[in-house]
């Protein structure tokens, strides 16, 4: 097992050398993904040399793609949109107009479409959920996307959603049998205070932006941060890496608020919560090797979710519980809704599969929207014919 040996040995390093790890080892056979520094490019290039690891780069120069990516952001930014009929899905967009957006579908769409507040982030910015009902007492299915804040594809993607449910429902056969069935819960900027802080100051952020005591360094994981194995492997307790799982379980307002209202609903059946990148779809668990009650029913369906997903851009996805699928992983979103009764929880990991990684081009995010749509319809109508 020298590959692992190999591997532990860059955990050592990692730190000295302000590493982050945008896809984490899984498996000898398996690449993984770092973004280095120029400061420490140097050290690395010879420490991969030294261990004769196999390695080539994906993004030469990432603050160019970044910069690339905000030039298109502002050159496409001349006219606000005054309907959801003219909002660009196309684009990135910033906190602010996303939730103009979503003030545009509940006007338009009254009867269909609520907004409900839930909590509030650390920096105190409102975390909202939109409710898409079509008749009172409905068991609730939920889709969270952003709760990385990094992972823009995931935001961009539940804006496109929100819109497809409002164009469907009454039009597609299908999604309208759903509607009538459950509510849609959909929460499109899950850690709003790290979204802006990729919009103002660091597009690399992923956790929330809470300080830590005693420490520098910033936020917590709030995928490390659930009440599923808290504390186990898979989670870090230092406050400076990126897997940091936080003080206690459900310290992160941004998790607790979801907490909350997953118990005071009461009937939620399906919990779907969307990360980008990889191109897997997971079940759990991923704090514990031991299979859930209906593994193979997830598994299955998880099959006939992606076979869907691929039918309309052949976009390959893995799937399998997390910790078979990529690594172990304490205190996540899934497995806690899993072990609250949620029998249809899953976890997504859009497009791509490292060519781009965060920084996936803007003219991707419809086609990454249309096919997880696909995805995501499978597992929905699933759930709505075996309602328990
Ligand atoms: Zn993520």
């Amino acid at each position: 097992m020298r590959g692992l040996l190999v591997l532990s040995t860059v955990f050592v390093a990692v730190f000295g050398l302000k590493l982050d790890i945008w896809k984490e080892p899984t498996h000898p056979t398996l690449p993984v993904d770092i973004h280095v520094p120029f400061e420490s490019l140097q050290s690395v290039k010879a420490f991969l040399e030294a261990n004769e690891i196999e390695h080539y780069i994906m993004i030469n120069d990432l603050q160019a793609l970044i910069d690339e990516e905000r030039h298109e952001m502002q050159s496409t930014r001349f006219i606000e949109p005054r309907n959801t009929d003219n909002f660009d899905y196309a684009q990135y967009h910033t906190l602010d107009e996303i939730n103009a957006f979503m003030d545009m579908l509940v006007a338009e769409n009254p009867n269909l479409v609520t907004k409900l507040r839930i909590g509030s982030s650390y920096e105190q910015r409102p975390l909202y959920v939109l409710k898409f009902s079509s008749g009172p007492n409905r068991p609730g299915f939920w889709i969270d996307t952003g709760i990385h804040s990094r992972e823009w594809v995931t935001q961009a993607a539940g804006i496109w959603f929100a819109k497809k449910i409002v164009i469907d429902y009454g039009r597609n056969q299908a999604f309208t049998a759903i509607l009538n069935k459950m509510d849609i819960l959909l929460e499109i900027v899950t850690n709003p205070d790290g979204y802006h802080y990729t919009h103002t100051t660091n597009r690399m952020w992923r956790k929330t932006r809470k300080p830590n005591p005693g420490s520098s360094c910033v936020g917590v994981d709030p995928n490390r941060n659930w009440d599923a194995g808290f504390g186990g492997p898979g989670a870090s307790s230092n406050p400076c890496m990126e897997t940091y799982r936080g003080p206690s379980a459900h310290s992160e307002s941004e998790v607790k608020s979801i907490v909350d209202y997953v118990k005071s609903h009461g009937n939620i059946k399906g919990f779907i919560s969307i990360h980008s990148y990889s191109q897997m779809l997971m079940y759990p668990y991923g704090y514990t090797k031991t299979p859930v009650p209906n593994q193979p029913e997830l598994h299955d369906l998880a099959r006939r979710a992606i076979a869907n997903l691929a039918s309309l851009y052949g976009t390959k996805y893995t799937y399998g519980s997390i910790i078979t699928t990529i690594y172990q992983a304490s205190g996540g979103t899934i497995d806690w809704t899993y072990d609250q009764g949620i029998k249809y929880s899953y976890t997504f990991e859009l497009r791509d599969t490292g060519r781009y990684g965060f920084l996936l081009p803007a003219n991707q995010i419809i086609p990454t929207a249309q096919e997880t749509w696909l995805g995501l319809m499978t597992i929905m109508q699933h759930t709505k014919d075996n309602l328990y």
